[in-house]
């Protein structure tokens, strides 16, 4: 078994419902389980300097994955759950009911060359972002990169979206 940290976001159709299911189906995935998952986070939209749209608010989590599958079938599955989702590719950073994204796979690196430009393994957006980096550092404090950076380093130093850690409601 592999360990796999995925990144999820919806700000779309009852955000908070998306990304409760997609734990769920995350657990179900073939010769995958689901081996831990953070809290739910709220954050403000990434915005491109052509973006002018509004947009909701994301809510975020991170799960932590056991699994078998090699990282491009795990993509695989993880777009099929967000099509099940009805997600709609609109633009790049745009509205979206569901978003799964590979952070980490073990130590792996995948470049984009290895991949035909479809995977990017560690996710090239990790360091930047306090919405995955907090949820990870939840999970595993301790946790290293594949260049051996930490986590927790990591998020004392990126950007800031507003993060807002959500109270369990159940
Ligand atoms: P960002 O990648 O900046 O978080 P996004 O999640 O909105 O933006 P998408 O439209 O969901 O971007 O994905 C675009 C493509 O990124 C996917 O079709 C997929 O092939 C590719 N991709 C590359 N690396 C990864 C990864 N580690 N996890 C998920 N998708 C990846
Ligand atoms: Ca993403
Ligand atoms: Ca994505």
């Amino acid at each position: 078994m592999n360990i796999a940290y995925i990144g999820i976001g919806s700000n779309l159709n009852s955000p908070i419902a998306q990304v409760t299911r997609a734990l769920l189906e995350l657990d179900q995935l073939d010769n995958s389980y689901l081996l831990a998952y953070s809290s739910l986070y709220q954050s403000s939209p990434m915005t491109l300097d052509d973006n002018s749209d509004e947009q909701e608010n994301y809510i975020n989590a991170v799960a932590k994955l056991a699994t078998s599958l090699e990282p491009l079938d795990l993509l695989d599955k993880l777009q099929a759950i967000e099509n099940s989702h009805e997600r709609v590719r609109k633009k790049r950073w745009g509205a979206r009911t569901l978003d799964l994204d590979i952070l980490l796979y073990d130590h792996t690196i995948i470049t984009s060359d290895m991949s035909n430009g479809r995977l990017v393994i560690p996710h090239y957006g990790l360091k930047e972002r306090d919405f995955v980096l907090a949820p990870i550092v939840e999970i595993n404090p301790t946790l290293t990169l594949p260049d051996n950076s930490q986590v927790s380093d990591l998020l004392n130093h990126c950007q800031q979206y507003n993060l807002k850690k959500l109270e369990w409601t159940h």
